[in-house]
C-alpha cells in the first residue's frame, strides 16, 4: 500500500498508541477525582497541555476537544458571543474548511456581517484580510494552510496587521494543516491530533490569556468551564506523544514534492493547482481529460491512496477551486497528493507510473 492522503488523516504512530495504552492501564482516573488516581490523570492532562504549548512556542492555555471541528466552533461562536457588544463584523476567507465556513453561515443568519474573501479577487489575500478589518470587526478567522491545495497564509503578517488596525479584533487561526510544520500566530488556534499521527477524536484549542471566549456547551465545568466533559486523558497522552515524535523539520517533504513535480512536467495536459510557495507536503494537480474520481479509483486498484479535492467533503468539490477561479474541467480532474515523513521517492515514482498508465487508459 502506498498511502498519499495524509492531509485527510495520518497513520497513528507507535508512540501515540503506546502512550494511550500505558495511560489506559495505569492512569485511568478521572481528573476531577480527589484521590491519587485522579491527581495522576490531572497531571497527565497538564503535562500534555504544556507539551502542546511548547510546540506552539506560546504561553496561554490549551483546551482539549474532540477535534478541530469542535475547536473551530468553540472559538468562532465563543468569540462572537463574547464580543458582540463591540461590533458585528467578521472577516474570513472563501477557502475555509466547513468547520469554519458553516459556523460563519450561522452567524450571518444571526445578523453578523460576514465578509468572505476570495483569493481570485485579491492578488495578496493576507493584505486583503487586514484591509477588510475596521473598527466594528470583532473577529478575523482564517486557515494557516489550505487543506485542498496547500495555499499558505502568513499568520504572523495577518495577526500583526489586524492588531495594528484594531487591537480589539480577535484573530482565530485554523492551524490544523500547519501545526508542527509552520509557526502559528493567533489569539486562538485550532489543532487536530489525527493530522499529526495521533488518533481521530482528539483536538485542541489554544487560547492566549487575554482573549475572551464564552462557552458554547455546558456541563460539569471542566477545563475552566469552557469545555465541559471529562477530559480525554488517554487521548491527550497520545496527542502529547505524537507531538513529541513529530520531527522539528521534515526535510523529505520538499524532495518528494520536487520529484512528483518533475514527473508531472513530463506528462502533458497537467495543471499544478498548488501554489509554488505552498506547503511542501501537499501537491494538488489536475489531470485534464480524466475525472478525479476515475483516477482516484484506478490508483486505488494499484494500492495507491490519494484524494480528489478534500476528503472532508466526501467526493464533493471543495471550496478552493471556485475561490481560486479554476475552470470546471480543472476542478473536476483535480487530484490531491499529501505526504507524511515516511513516504519515499520510490513511492512517488510508482505513483507517477500509475498516473501515466491511467492517463493512457482514460484520457478523453
Ligand atoms: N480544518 C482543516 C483545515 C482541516 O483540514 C480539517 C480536517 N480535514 C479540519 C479543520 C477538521 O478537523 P477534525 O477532523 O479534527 O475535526
Amino acid at each position: 500500500m502506498i498511502y498519499l492522503d495524509n492531509a485527510a488523516t495520518t497513520k497513528p504512530c507507535s508512540e501515540a498508541a503506546e502512550a494511550a495504552v500505558k495511560c489506559a492501564s495505569r492512569c485511568f482516573g478521572n481528573p476531577s477525582s480527589l484521590h491519587h488516581m485522579g491527581v495522576e490523570a490531572e497531571k497527565t492532562i497538564t503535562c500534555a497541555k504544556k507539551t502542546l504549548l511548547n510546540r506552539l512556542g506560546k504561553d496561554g492555555e490549551i483546551f482539549f476537544t474532540s477535534g478541530a471541528t469542535e475547536s473551530n466552533n468553540m472559538a468562532i461562536f465563543g468569540i462572537a458571543e463574547a464580543l458582540k457588544r463591540r461590533g458585528n463584523r467578521i472577516v474570513t476567507t472563501a477557502i475555509e474548511h466547513p468547520s469554519v465556513s458553516e459556523p460563519m453561515k450561522k452567524l450571518s443568519e444571526r445578523g453578523f456581517e460576514v465578509i468572505s474573501l476570495k483569493p481570485k479577487d485579491h492578488a495578496d489575500l493576507e493584505r486583503a484580510i487586514i484591509d477588510a478589518v475596521d473598527e466594528k470587526t470583532i473577529l478575523t478567522s482564517f486557515m494557516a494552510v489550505n487543506n485542498e491545495i496547500g495555499f499558505i497564509i502568513d499568520t504572523k503578517k495577518v495577526y500583526d496587521g489586524v492588531k495594528r488596525k484594531n487591537p480589539f479584533c480577535a484573530v482565530h487561526v485554523d492551524g490544523v494543516q500547519g501545526f508542527c510544520k509552520l509557526p502559528l500566530h493567533g489569539d486562538t488556534i485550532s489543532l487536530s491530533g489525527h493530522k499529526i499521527h495521533c488518533f481521530k477524536g482528539i483536538g485542541a484549542l489554544y487560547k492566549n490569556k487575554d482573549t475572551r471566549l464564552l462557552p458554547i456547551s455546558f456541563g460539569g465545568g471542566q477545563q475552566g468551564g469552557l469545555r465541559s466533559g471529562t477530559e480525554p486523558v488517554e487521548l491527550a497522552a497520545a496527542f502529547e506523544a505524537a507531538v513529541k515524535a513529530y520531527p522539528k523539520n521534515v526535510t523529505v517533504f520538499s524532495a518528494l514534492r520536487h520529484r512528483l513535480t518533475e514527473h508531472l512536467e513530463r506528462l502533458n495536459r497537467i495543471i499544478i493547482n498548488s501554489p509554488e510557495n505552498g506547503i511542501d507536503n501537499i501537491l494538488n494537480f489536475s489531470v485534464l481529460g480524466v475525472r478525479s474520481e476515475i483516477m482516484l479509483h484506478f490508483l486505488e486498484e494499484k494500492g495507491i491512496y490519494v484524494s480528489s479535492g478534500s476528503a472532508c467533503s466526501k467526493g464533493k468539490i471543495g471550496s478552493a477551486p471556485d475561490a481560486f477561479g479554476f475552470s470546471a474541467e480543472r476542478a473536476d480532474s483535480a487530484v490531491r497528493v499529501s505526504f507524511c515523513g515516511n513516504n519515499t521517492e520510490k513511492e512517488v515514482d510508482t505513483l507517477a507510473e500509475a498516473l501515466e498508465e491511467g492517463i493512457k487508459r482514460f484520457r478523453r
